[in-house]
């Protein structure tokens, strides 16, 4: 490798190292995503004209080409996407990561097959080859499962004991790996069985997790990714692909095991249990609680919102499909005028992604110092005139600390129920995401503002106009 190109893959992976430590903080999150992206044009541009090795013309325009049709897809669909179908995205996006990983392990295989044994590839580099293709399969068709579950057009499927046989199956990978290494890897008919049994796997292994565990499951598969891109840095020397894929492989893992710790649930609860599976259909599971429910209106709660010293909003997946983000920030504008103190309680988990009311409320430039993690404000419930819950109903659901038997048990949650009064809107009695009855509806202290999330607080925000 020339030493220009050791520089800039230096300097590339400066960018990326820095790059990810900025995405750890709201307000310089978008600056990271920025350098980190121009450390990855730089890699590409160096990789592209500073290699040692010969390159016929046309390859260049063929790059080239791709490049610039990769290019302008990526950047319209970035433009166009909405908040709420960001999981979405980076799961198409994985997807597209792990069928490269597995593209250039076929590739490189095929420089083993039919070559004089003085020409053939060592075992272990053969190993490096299986893992790429077996990971960047996996990755790749589990994605795009994932992606079609998130977006509606695919249920969960369980077959009868699918652990046992998704266990068995991936075992035999395994197994069948290993005979194609032993045997001298040189048929391209066994590779390619090999592919396809990968390519099953993916699928079997994302089609009976719950849709609503999806997010789990694409920050897992996400790290498969970077794992499947660090193997393909090995097999090339690539420092930077190592570094990148090391960086994607440990930053995805890390993730996957805080939404697993903010639901109080294990990695294998999600992957072999059926939590959340049956949410998407909104219906309440057998309630425990029952009651009466005490319904408000705009001008009632207006009033409430009025007289308070101190509100606390709490932000939930209804606000981000209703594209609530902007009013809120008016309402809260609009309260702080009238000099209420106002506050955004954040959940690790709140909506369907860490972070992802951060992103919705950023959007609106809501102050970054107005948005409080769970462990900082629920010391502050108790001396909370009025929260506002807008569209979240699982990150406050009481029955994590009273109900032994509820499935969010232990899950740490915002602790509405301590504050003086407590308002909710939601469109209905529906369930979220954990398809279960939430006792804080029936709290006394508790009014249900009825009706669509961004409706609701329009009204809201006119009443307040007029007081
Ligand atoms: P929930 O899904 O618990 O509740 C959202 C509520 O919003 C629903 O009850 C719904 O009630 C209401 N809603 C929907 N649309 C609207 C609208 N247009 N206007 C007003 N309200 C609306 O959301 P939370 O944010 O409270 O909790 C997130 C949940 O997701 C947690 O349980 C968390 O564990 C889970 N999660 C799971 C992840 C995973 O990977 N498994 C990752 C991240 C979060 P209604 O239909 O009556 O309007």
């Amino acid at each position: 490798m020339s030493i220009i190109l050791s520089i800039i893959y230096l300097i590339a992976t400066v960018t990326f190292v820095f790059g990810l430590k900025m995405l750890g903080h709201p307000e310089t999150a978008k600056k990271g995503n920025l350098i980190s992206a121009v450390g990855m044009v730089i890699a590409i541009i160096g990789t592209i004209f500073f290699h040692d090795f010969e390159v016929p013309l046309i390859n260049y325009l063929l790059i080239g080409s791709a490049l610039l049709v990769g290019t302008i897809i990526g950047w319209l669909i970035a433009v166009k996407v909405e908040m709420t179908k960001m999981p979405e995205l980076v799961s198409l996006f994985n997807g597209f990561g792990g069928g490269s990983a597995l593209l250039i392990g076929l590739v490189e295989f095929g420089k083993n097959v039919g070559v004089e044994d003085s020409m053939k590839l060592s075992s272990s580099i053969i190993t490096t080859i299986l893992a790429a293709i077996i990971i960047g399969s996996i990755t790749f068709t589990g994605s795009l499962i994932a992606w079609a579950k998130l977006n509606g057009s695919m249920n969960d499927i369980r077959l009868p004991k699918y652990n046992l046989i998704n266990n068995v199956f991936f075992l035999g990978l395994i197994v069948f790996g290993t005979y194609i290494v032993m045997q001298g890897a040189d048929s391209f008919v066994l590779i390619y069985l090999l592919l396809f049994a990968a390519l099953a796997y993916g699928v079997l292994f994302v089609i009976p997790i719950g849709g609503a565990d999806m997010p789990v499951v694409i920050s897992l598969l996400n790290s498969l990714t970077g794992i499947a891109a660090a193997i393909t840095g090995i097999l090339y020397g690539n420092m930077v692909m190592l570094v990148g894929g090391i960086l994607v492989g440990s930053a995805g893992l890390i993730l996957t095991f805080v939404m697993c710790n903010a639901m109080n649930r294990s990695l294998s609860n999600v992957i072999f249990g059926a939590f959340g599976g049956d949410s998407a259909t909104g219906a309440v599971s057998a309630g425990k609680t029952g009651g009466t429910i005490k319904k408000t209106t705009a001008s009632d709660s207006a009033i409430l919102l009025n007289y308070a010293n101190k509100v606390v909003i709490v932000p939930g997946y209804g606000l981000a499909v209703a594209q609530a983000q902007h009013i809120i920030h008016e309402l809260e504008l609009l309260l702080i005028k009238k000099g209420v103190d106002v506050s955004y309680a954040i959940h690790p988990v709140a909506g369907r992604m860490p972070g992802h009311m951060n992103v919705l409320l950023a959007e609106s430039k809501v102050d970054y110092d107005k948005l409080i993690e769970m462990d900082d404000i629920n010391p502050q419930f108790p001396n909370t005139d009025v929260v506002l819950v807008v569209g979240a109903n699982d990150v406050v659901n009481p029955a994590a600390h009273n109900d032994p038997s509820s499935p969010i048990y232990g899950m740490p949650i915002l602790d509405v129920e301590n504050a003086r009064h407590i308002i909710v809107n939601k469109r209905s009695m529906n369930a979220g995401y954990a398809g279960i009855e939430n006792e804080l509806f029936f709290n006394q202290k508790t009014s249900m503002l009825f009706g669509d999330a961004k409706s609701a607080l329009t009204e809201l925000v006119s009443e307040l106009r007029n007081m």
